[in-house]
């Protein structure tokens, strides 16, 4: 088992140099109606149900170096030519390189929504992150919770802890009036013990999304390599 933040530092190491970071790909997507997006290399989670490939598993041989003026023009470029007023990074974990992801908000016109999708381990883990997410006006943020409690986040993702700093997250997030919701991947479809965990954080909880897991050819390969296949189908 791993330690989430360590697993950040190692993958900061190979994904982020100065201000540049490693993305892969750049595309238009249907997702929340359509949505520019740019996808990353590096996370610090292991998710076994994890959709990405290379981009997560094998990072150092994967993707190039942009600056974060970049990633906003490609962002911008898409999203201007498809009429879209969305914008996102998927692919990795987007909060891993600080500094590169405020340089990109600070590049992206308040006319377009930025959908932070994250695993919320950095905005648990650092206040003041969030705080400096605070003045993005056109951001919000997705926390997709992996498991919902802390033995669920364990078997999904294979991390000795994390789960406190997702729950964290949600609280940074409130106390700074940063507009979020939460998706949830779970095994186990009584949500009322993952609302049961974030109980004294005061939520809505019509907020909470229940994340499906689509099981294409390389999430089945995996799933089935860690002999827990079953409890997805
Ligand atoms: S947090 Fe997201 S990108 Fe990272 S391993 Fe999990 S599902 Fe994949």
């Amino acid at each position: 088992m791993y330690d989430p933040i360590e697993l950040t530092k190692k993958t900061e190491d190979i994904v982020v140099k100065g201000d540049l970071k490693k993305y892969y790909r750049f595309r238009a997507t249907g997702f929340y109606g359509g949505i520019a997006t740019a996808d990353t290399v590096g996370c610090n989670l292991r998710c076994k149900f994890c959709w990405s490939g290379n981009s997560v598993w094998n990072s150092r041989n994967t993707g190039e170096f942009y600056r974060p003026e970049d990633i906003a023009d490609n962002l911008k470029r898409i999203a201007i030519k498809k009429g879209f007023h969305q914008m996102r990074i998927s692919g990795g974990e987007p909060t891993i390189g600080k500094t590169h992801l405020i340089k990109i908000l600070n590049n992206i016109q308040p006319n377009f929504l930025f959908i932070l999708e994250t695993n919320g381990i950095l905005l648990g883990k650092q206040k003041s992150y969030v705080k400096e997410l605070s003045k993005f006006k056109n951001l919000h943020v997705r926390v997709c919770f992996k498991g919902n409690n802390s033995n669920e986040f364990s078997f999904l993702t294979g991390a000795k802890n994390g789960f406190e700093y997702q729950k964290k997250a949600i609280e940074n997030l409130k106390n700074e009036n940063v507009r979020f919701n939460i998706a949830l991947v779970t095994l186990n479809k009584n949500s009322q013990i993952f609302i049961n965990e974030l109980d004294n954080l005061n939520l809505d909880h019509t907020n909470i999304e229940m994340e499906e897991i689509i099981l294409y050819p390389k999430v089945r390969k995996r799933l089935e390599k860690e002999k827990i296949i079953n409890y997805f189908e």
